[in-house]
């Protein structure tokens, strides 16, 4: 099957392996958060969050709002953003 391509010139293999390799950068800028400071469970289903997601326990938000992680699946849950 032949491949499609994009006004860009790129397949869309090629701008999925892009797109990967954004989030992997941008997952890899979180990789110094140390769990212990930070709510790292989906408040809604328990399950272990990315980085990216989790809330640190001595913010504003967490303390006074309880602010908590939401993974993927539940985020998308929700009609509106928190
Ligand atoms: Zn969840």
């Amino acid at each position: 099957m032949a491949e499609q391509i994009g006004p860009d010139g790129k397949t869309c293999a090629q701008r999925h392996a892009e797109w990967a390799a954004e989030e992997a950068r941008f997952e890899a800028s979180f990789a110094a958060r140390q769990a212990a400071d930070y709510h790292t469970r989906c408040r809604d289903c328990g399950v272990f969050v990315k980085k990216s997601r989790w809330v640190k326990k001595d913010t504003y938000n967490a303390i006074q709002h309880q602010q908590r992680p939401l993974c993927g699946p539940c985020f998308d849950e929700y009609d509106f953003i928190y």
